[in-house]
């Protein structure tokens, strides 16, 4: 397993400048995409590409969602069930995440605006808390 090269609370700017640094094997490109697919990652090419058309909270989402499958050598989105739950484990801290939900009463699109994360990193990371039996 290739461990995560860069600390995946970083915003998307700062995460991408890291990577030239601290992965100058790996290449991240974004293009706009012509389907509804985020970004994908070519284990042969060692490439991420990332859709240069979202917000850049998506866009955070998205890298640190192809680092996943990178970390795990999958090819495309394959194995993509754990590499999401991974990735809302990677971007959310619990004690970020247990005030954010006192906050806001668990209403997860202000959840997910106060993380950082997009609303479905929201719903991954509780079906991870459900799943660990940490919320029943
Ligand atoms: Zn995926």
């Amino acid at each position: 397993m290739i461990p995560l090269p860069v600390d995946a609370h970083l915003n998307y700017g700062p995460m991408r400048m890291s990577l030239y640094t601290l992965a100058p094997g790996l290449t991240v490109m974004s293009e706009v995409f012509r389907d509804d697919l985020q970004g994908v990652y070519s284990r042969s090419q060692d490439t991420i590409l990332i859709d240069r058309s979202m917000t850049y909270t998506r866009k955070r989402c998205t890298l640190v969602h192809e680092l996943v499958h990178r970390m795990y050598q999958d090819e495309g989105h394959e194995r993509e069930h754990r590499c999401r739950l991974m990735t809302a484990r990677l971007l959310i801290s619990p004690t970020e995440y247990a005030l954010a939900e006192r906050i806001y009463e668990g209403e997860r699109f202000q959840m997910a605006e106060e993380l950082n994360v997009t609303p479905e990193v929201i719903d991954d990371y509780r079906e991870y808390l459900h799943d660990s039996g940490m919320l029943l």
